[in-house]
């Protein structure tokens, strides 16, 4: 039988008393398990800020380590007896932080990292966690090995930064790896290109290395472990009673996601989908039955009787919009427009045209680079080029939203009610999303809107 993925994440890892919890979650799975774990919570955006001090400052090398080196020593301290074994672990994190101080001294020394480089740095934050939890596993009885993906084999394709796995090139060696008895402990978040170089999987991406490594040993289950209840039917910081879904399909879920919902990085499912491998949710502070989870993702199609199932917002979009009589009409445009788009390495989340305008939704992080590389090129029916960045994405999704008339009705009515305007909207480009447009500061009464509607006034 192959063994479950159990993904914790930072959030997990918090607090000292959060340990223990993590240790009784392996236990009551009574079976060895395969463990994929995100570095300690804010590392990975600590170690980003350390990576660009590190290019005009050769003290951050030294402060980085240090700090790293004491931030979970007094935890190990503390639910450890065995000094032998403190000893063993803090020198194998030791081991892995004077690598990283070497790095960061070369960073400074040239002023300069390849990005290469950048992921290698970064990866460091789950290097160091794994160690620990291997460390505190193993101070529980529990049979458990470090198993790093570059000894694995965990191949990606090679791309810096938001690198995909290559499954042709990993399942084999993997699932060969993850045999046997013991309980691997598998630092999330990175991969190794065929060359052997560290590649990172997306920020968030330890899901995904976890989903890839469910595939690639044909899993029964993706667990993975969170500090909530769930996939809600709204924010529990925005609303007051949220709905938790039991069960979603991969789609929803990935829908969710990719319109903000942060329980589950978007690319989670992508390795699960064809493999009917179902993702279960549970909640580390809750009841800690490894039997029961409170959503299951799976291949499942339910549709509910309000048909929307979660309401969700996204701060992380902006519009790029091109003007001009004549645009809608006019060939060529888009595809000069994304060409250059895509050469700048920006991705398009979304494209709405008329005869008038195009607007093009893409990351807000990437307006002002779109907008020069835009503006840059010969358009000659564009009067044009405006970028918008006070926006919010609001999305409802459930499946039937498609195939059922007034969802949108509803939508539009609790908005116009709450006096929220919206200034675009989209539905049926996916079956299940009907998403829109508003003003930045209306996205929190819009989602309460929204809810109230769907979840409150007409419970489902
Ligand atoms: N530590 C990485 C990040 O913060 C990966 C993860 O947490 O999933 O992006
Ligand atoms: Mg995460």
């Amino acid at each position: 039988m192959p063994k479950t993925v159990v993904k914790f994440g930072g959030s997990n890892l918090k607090c000292k008393e959060d340990i223990g919890r993590v240790v009784q979650v392996v236990k009551n799975y009574q079976q060895p398990v395969v463990i994929v774990v995100s570095a300690f919570y804010g590392v990975t955006n600590f170690l980003i800020e350390s990576l660009e001090k590190a290019r005009h400052d050769e003290q951050v090398a030294k402060k980085t380590t240090n700090y790293l080196f004491n931030l979970k020593k007094e935890t190990l301290e503390l639910h450890i007896q065995d000094n032998d074994l403190i000893n063993s672990i803090l020198s194998e994190i030791k081991t892995h932080l004077d690598e990283l101080e070497k790095y960061l001294h070369g960073i400074a020394l040239t002023g300069d990292a390849s990005p290469a480089l950048e992921d290698h740095v970064l990866a460091f934050g789950e290097r160091i966690s794994a160690v620990f939890l291997n460390g505190i596993l193993e101070n529980e009885g529990i049979d458990a090995k470090i198993a790093f993906p570059e000894t694995i084999g965990l191949i990606t394709d090679g791309e810096f930064g938001s690198a995909s796995v290559d499954f042709v090139k990993s399942t084999n060696r993997v699932r060969e790896a993850l045999a046997g008895e013991l309980v691997y402990v598998i630092p999330g978040f990175y991969g190794i290109s065929p060359e052997g170089k560290t590649t990172l999987l997306g920020r968030g991406g330890s899901d995904y290395s976890a989903a890839a490594i469910a595939r690639c040993i044909g899993a029964p289950s993706l667990d993975i472990w969170k500090d909530v209840n769930g996939f809600l039917s709204a924010d529990p910081k925005i609303v007051e009673n949220p709905v938790q879904i039991q069960k979603l399909t991969y789609n929803e879920a990935a829908e969710l996601a990719y319109f903000g919902a942060k329980i589950l990085h978007p690319r989670t499912v992508e390795p699960l989908t064809d493999a009917h491998i179902p993702i279960r949710i549970f909640n580390i502070y809750g009841v800690l039955d490894v039997q029961n989870p409170l959503s299951v993702v799976s291949a499942e199609k339910t549709v509910t009787k309000g048909i929307v199932k979660s309401v969700t917002y996204s701060e992380d979009f902006g519009i790029l919009k091109l003007k001009g009589s004549g645009v809608g009409a006019k060939p060529g445009i888009l595809a000069k427009v994304t060409s250059a788009l895509h050469l700048a390495g920006i991705n398009i989340s979304s494209v709405l045209t008329s005869q008038i305008s195009i607007n093009i939704i893409i990351a807000k992080k990437d307006l002002s680079t779109a907008y020069a590389v835009v503006s840059a090129i010969e358009l000659h029916v564009v009067g044009k080029v405006q970028i918008t960045e006070n926006i919010a994405v609001v999305a409802a999704v459930g499946n039937g939203i498609s195939e059922n008339y007034g969802v949108a009705a509803r939508i539009f009515t609790a908005l116009a009610k709450n006096g929220i305007n919206v200034l675009m909207s989209c539905s049926g480009a996916s079956p299940i999303v009907s998403y829109f447009l508003i003003e930045l500061n209306d996205r929190i009464q819009a989602v309460k809107a929204i809810h109230r509607e769907f979840f409150e006034t007409n419970p489902v």
